[in-house]
Protein backbone atom coordinates (compact mmCIF):
# COMPACT_ATOMS: atom_id res chain seq x y z
CA UNK A 1 0.00 0.00 0.00
CA UNK A 2 1.87 3.42 -0.99
CA UNK A 3 1.08 6.37 1.21
CA UNK A 4 -0.69 9.59 -0.81
CA UNK A 5 -0.93 12.05 2.34
CA UNK A 6 0.74 12.23 5.52
CA UNK A 7 0.58 14.57 8.10
CA UNK A 8 2.73 14.81 11.17
CA UNK A 9 2.07 17.08 14.64
CA UNK A 10 -0.04 19.59 12.55
CA UNK A 11 -0.41 22.37 14.43
CA UNK A 12 -2.28 25.58 12.80
CA UNK A 13 -2.60 28.57 15.41
CA UNK A 14 -5.18 31.63 14.41
CA UNK A 15 -4.70 34.96 16.00
CA UNK A 16 -7.93 33.86 18.16
CA UNK A 17 -8.54 30.07 18.45
CA UNK A 18 -6.53 26.92 17.75
CA UNK A 19 -7.93 25.45 14.99
CA UNK A 20 -5.62 22.47 14.97
CA UNK A 21 -3.73 20.97 17.19
CA UNK A 22 -1.04 18.56 16.44
CA UNK A 23 -2.98 16.36 14.28
CA UNK A 24 -1.17 12.91 12.50
CA UNK A 25 -2.98 11.49 9.53
CA UNK A 26 -1.72 8.97 6.79
CA UNK A 27 -3.78 8.34 3.64
CA UNK A 28 -3.27 5.55 1.50
CA UNK A 29 -3.68 5.20 -2.23
CA UNK A 30 -6.76 4.12 -2.69
CA UNK A 31 -8.83 5.01 0.70
CA UNK A 32 -11.90 6.49 0.80
CA UNK A 33 -11.48 8.66 3.85
CA UNK A 34 -14.29 10.19 5.91
CA UNK A 35 -13.70 13.10 8.21
CA UNK A 36 -15.77 14.20 10.19
CA UNK A 37 -16.28 16.80 12.95
CA UNK A 38 -18.63 19.83 14.02
CA UNK A 39 -18.57 23.39 12.88
CA UNK A 40 -15.58 25.08 13.52
CA UNK A 41 -13.69 21.48 14.28
CA UNK A 42 -10.77 22.62 12.06
CA UNK A 43 -11.44 20.79 8.83
CA UNK A 44 -11.74 23.18 6.06
CA UNK A 45 -8.79 24.70 7.98
CA UNK A 46 -6.66 21.17 7.57
CA UNK A 47 -7.89 21.10 3.77
CA UNK A 48 -6.56 24.71 3.15
CA UNK A 49 -3.24 23.76 4.71
CA UNK A 50 -2.96 20.52 2.34
CA UNK A 51 -3.55 22.74 -0.58
CA UNK A 52 -0.95 25.20 0.37
CA UNK A 53 -3.19 28.29 0.43
CA UNK A 54 -2.69 28.31 3.96
CA UNK A 55 1.35 28.64 4.89
CA UNK A 56 1.18 29.17 8.56
CA UNK A 57 1.58 25.74 9.99
CA UNK A 58 3.52 23.45 11.91
CA UNK A 59 4.35 20.28 11.33
CA UNK A 60 4.83 18.51 8.16
CA UNK A 61 2.58 17.78 4.71
CA UNK A 62 3.63 15.25 2.52
CA UNK A 63 2.42 14.52 -0.29
CA UNK A 64 3.72 11.25 -2.26
CA UNK A 65 6.73 11.61 0.26
CA UNK A 66 7.70 14.69 -0.44
CA UNK A 67 7.30 17.75 1.83
CA UNK A 68 4.85 20.40 0.02
CA UNK A 69 6.75 23.36 1.17
CA UNK A 70 9.31 21.97 -1.09
CA UNK A 71 7.48 21.12 -4.26
CA UNK A 72 4.18 22.61 -5.59
CA UNK A 73 4.31 19.62 -8.19
CA UNK A 74 1.53 17.12 -5.91
CA UNK A 75 -1.38 19.55 -6.70
CA UNK A 76 -1.44 18.29 -10.56
CA UNK A 77 -2.58 15.30 -9.03
CA UNK A 78 -5.06 16.83 -6.47
CA UNK A 79 -8.82 17.81 -7.17
CA UNK A 80 -10.84 19.94 -4.56
CA UNK A 81 -14.44 20.49 -4.13
CA UNK A 82 -14.40 23.85 -2.06
CA UNK A 83 -17.82 24.41 0.34
CA UNK A 84 -20.55 25.36 -1.95
CA UNK A 85 -20.12 28.36 -4.09
CA UNK A 86 -23.16 30.15 -4.73
CA UNK A 87 -24.22 31.76 -8.69
CA UNK A 88 -25.96 35.07 -9.50
CA UNK A 89 -28.51 33.32 -12.22
CA UNK A 90 -27.20 35.08 -15.05
CA UNK A 91 -23.84 34.50 -13.98
CA UNK A 92 -21.76 34.71 -17.37
CA UNK A 93 -20.51 31.56 -17.54
CA UNK A 94 -21.47 27.65 -18.80
CA UNK A 95 -21.54 24.50 -17.39
CA UNK A 96 -18.40 23.99 -20.07
CA UNK A 97 -17.03 27.25 -19.33
CA UNK A 98 -16.33 26.11 -15.31
CA UNK A 99 -15.07 22.22 -16.17
CA UNK A 100 -12.82 24.05 -18.94
CA UNK A 101 -11.16 26.35 -15.89
CA UNK A 102 -9.87 23.03 -14.20
CA UNK A 103 -7.97 21.82 -17.36
CA UNK A 104 -4.24 22.27 -17.02
CA UNK A 105 -2.98 22.05 -20.85
CA UNK A 106 -5.07 23.15 -23.48
CA UNK A 107 -4.74 20.25 -25.30
CA UNK A 108 -6.91 18.03 -23.18
CA UNK A 109 -9.70 19.57 -24.15
CA UNK A 110 -11.27 16.54 -25.39
CA UNK A 111 -11.84 15.67 -21.88
CA UNK A 112 -14.73 17.78 -21.11
CA UNK A 113 -16.78 16.50 -22.73
CA UNK A 114 -16.02 12.93 -21.33
CA UNK A 115 -16.35 13.99 -17.29
CA UNK A 116 -20.06 15.69 -18.47
CA UNK A 117 -21.12 12.49 -19.74
CA UNK A 118 -19.64 10.71 -16.78
CA UNK A 119 -21.33 12.72 -13.91
CA UNK A 120 -24.77 12.90 -15.87
CA UNK A 121 -24.55 16.49 -16.84
CA UNK A 122 -23.62 16.55 -20.49
CA UNK A 123 -26.96 17.62 -21.52
CA UNK A 124 -26.99 20.92 -19.39
CA UNK A 125 -23.32 22.12 -20.89
CA UNK A 126 -24.13 25.32 -22.66
CA UNK A 127 -26.89 26.22 -19.70
CA UNK A 128 -25.51 29.06 -17.22
CA UNK A 129 -24.32 27.75 -13.95
CA UNK A 130 -26.48 30.01 -11.94
CA UNK A 131 -29.44 28.43 -13.57
CA UNK A 132 -28.43 25.30 -12.56
CA UNK A 133 -30.14 23.41 -9.29
CA UNK A 134 -27.54 23.05 -6.32
CA UNK A 135 -27.34 19.16 -6.91
CA UNK A 136 -25.94 19.97 -11.20
CA UNK A 137 -23.51 22.55 -9.55
CA UNK A 138 -21.94 20.72 -7.36
CA UNK A 139 -21.72 17.91 -10.43
CA UNK A 140 -20.27 20.82 -12.46
CA UNK A 141 -17.96 21.47 -9.45
CA UNK A 142 -16.58 17.63 -9.13
CA UNK A 143 -15.89 17.34 -13.22
CA UNK A 144 -14.12 20.74 -13.01
CA UNK A 145 -11.95 18.81 -9.77
CA UNK A 146 -11.56 15.77 -11.92
CA UNK A 147 -11.25 16.85 -15.90
CA UNK A 148 -7.30 17.46 -15.16
CA UNK A 149 -7.36 13.23 -14.46
CA UNK A 150 -5.96 14.03 -10.43
CA UNK A 151 -5.20 10.82 -8.11
CA UNK A 152 -7.13 12.42 -5.64
CA UNK A 153 -10.37 14.06 -4.48
CA UNK A 154 -10.82 16.11 -2.16
CA UNK A 155 -14.36 17.30 -1.00
CA UNK A 156 -15.21 20.17 1.79
CA UNK A 157 -18.45 19.35 3.14
CA UNK A 158 -20.18 19.30 -0.29
CA UNK A 159 -23.80 18.40 0.48
CA UNK A 160 -25.05 21.12 2.30
CA UNK A 161 -28.43 22.00 0.79
CA UNK A 162 -28.73 19.79 -2.06
CA UNK A 163 -31.71 17.64 -2.55
CA UNK A 164 -31.63 13.59 -1.71
CA UNK A 165 -31.89 12.79 -5.15
CA UNK A 166 -28.83 14.73 -5.73
CA UNK A 167 -26.95 13.59 -3.12
CA UNK A 168 -27.55 9.87 -3.92
CA UNK A 169 -26.72 10.65 -7.25
CA UNK A 170 -23.17 12.69 -5.61
CA UNK A 171 -22.39 9.54 -3.55
CA UNK A 172 -23.36 7.06 -6.45
CA UNK A 173 -20.56 8.94 -8.52
CA UNK A 174 -18.16 9.12 -5.32
CA UNK A 175 -18.43 5.18 -4.73
CA UNK A 176 -17.71 4.92 -8.74
CA UNK A 177 -15.03 6.93 -9.26
CA UNK A 178 -13.16 5.34 -5.75
CA UNK A 179 -13.97 1.67 -6.49
CA UNK A 180 -13.25 1.88 -10.58
CA UNK A 181 -11.26 4.56 -11.10
CA UNK A 182 -9.15 4.14 -7.75
CA UNK A 183 -9.40 7.67 -7.21
CA UNK A 184 -8.45 8.16 -3.79
CA UNK A 185 -11.16 10.42 -1.82
CA UNK A 186 -10.32 13.00 0.96
CA UNK A 187 -14.00 13.84 2.27
CA UNK A 188 -15.67 16.10 4.64
CA UNK A 189 -18.94 15.52 6.33
CA UNK A 190 -21.71 16.05 8.91
CA UNK A 191 -23.49 12.75 7.70
CA UNK A 192 -22.32 10.21 9.75
CA UNK A 193 -24.83 7.46 7.95
CA UNK A 194 -23.46 8.64 4.71
CA UNK A 195 -19.98 8.09 6.02
CA UNK A 196 -20.80 4.98 7.17
CA UNK A 197 -21.89 3.52 3.82
CA UNK A 198 -19.14 5.56 1.27
CA UNK A 199 -16.00 5.33 3.48
CA UNK A 200 -13.73 2.76 4.49
CA UNK A 201 -11.78 5.26 7.09
CA UNK A 202 -12.63 7.41 9.19
CA UNK A 203 -11.06 10.69 10.87
CA UNK A 204 -13.04 12.27 13.40
CA UNK A 205 -11.47 16.22 13.89
CA UNK A 206 -12.40 18.54 17.00
CA UNK A 207 -9.28 20.51 16.56
CA UNK A 208 -7.49 17.78 17.73
CA UNK A 209 -7.74 14.24 15.83
CA UNK A 210 -10.03 12.05 18.76
CA UNK A 211 -10.31 8.76 16.31
CA UNK A 212 -8.51 7.70 12.85
CA UNK A 213 -9.01 4.30 11.73
CA UNK A 214 -10.90 2.12 9.65
CA UNK A 215 -14.71 3.38 9.65
CA UNK A 216 -15.86 -0.56 10.33
CA UNK A 217 -14.36 -0.05 13.78
CA UNK A 218 -15.74 3.67 14.53
CA UNK A 219 -19.08 2.98 13.85
CA UNK A 220 -19.44 -0.83 15.63
CA UNK A 221 -18.23 1.19 18.47
CA UNK A 222 -20.89 3.12 20.33
CA UNK A 223 -19.10 4.52 22.84
CA UNK A 224 -17.08 6.64 19.85
CA UNK A 225 -20.22 7.36 17.89
CA UNK A 226 -21.71 8.44 20.91
CA UNK A 227 -19.17 10.67 21.60
CA UNK A 228 -18.89 12.37 17.97
CA UNK A 229 -22.50 13.13 18.57
CA UNK A 230 -22.72 14.62 22.08
CA UNK A 231 -19.64 16.73 20.70
CA UNK A 232 -21.39 18.04 17.22
CA UNK A 233 -24.75 18.52 19.26
CA UNK A 234 -23.48 20.89 21.58
CA UNK A 235 -21.77 22.26 18.60
CA UNK A 236 -24.81 22.80 17.00
CA UNK A 237 -26.79 24.63 19.92
CA UNK A 238 -24.17 26.69 19.91
CA UNK A 239 -24.52 27.83 16.41
CA UNK A 240 -28.07 28.17 16.63
P1 LIG B 1 -14.67 23.62 9.93
O1 LIG B 1 -14.36 23.61 8.49
O2 LIG B 1 -14.51 22.28 10.58
O3 LIG B 1 -16.02 24.20 10.23
P2 LIG B 1 -12.65 25.73 10.10
O4 LIG B 1 -11.34 25.17 9.74
O5 LIG B 1 -13.38 26.53 9.08
O6 LIG B 1 -13.58 24.56 10.69
O7 LIG B 1 -12.47 26.66 11.39
C1 LIG B 1 -11.78 26.25 12.56
C2 LIG B 1 -11.64 27.44 13.51
O8 LIG B 1 -10.71 28.38 12.95
C3 LIG B 1 -12.93 28.21 13.73
O9 LIG B 1 -12.93 28.69 15.06
C4 LIG B 1 -12.82 29.37 12.74
O10 LIG B 1 -13.53 30.48 13.20
C5 LIG B 1 -11.33 29.63 12.71
N1 LIG B 1 -10.84 30.09 11.40
C6 LIG B 1 -11.03 29.45 10.21
N2 LIG B 1 -10.39 30.10 9.21
C7 LIG B 1 -9.78 31.18 9.78
C8 LIG B 1 -8.96 32.24 9.27
N3 LIG B 1 -8.62 32.31 7.97
N4 LIG B 1 -8.51 33.18 10.15
C9 LIG B 1 -8.82 33.11 11.45
N5 LIG B 1 -9.58 32.14 12.01
C10 LIG B 1 -10.07 31.18 11.19
MG1 LIG C 1 -15.48 24.03 6.82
Amino acid sequence: MSKVVEINNLTVQYPDVKALDDVSLVVNQGDFLGIIGPNGAGKSTLFASMLGINTKYHGTIKFFDEDIRKSKSYLKEIGYVPQKPIFEKNFPVTVTDVVRMGLRKESDENKIDEILQQLWIHELRERRIGELSGGQQQRVFIAKALVHNPKILILDEPVTGIDQQSIDLFYSILRELNSKQKITIIWSSHDLDAVNKLANHVACLNRTLFFHGESEEFFSNDELVKQYSEASMQEHMHHH
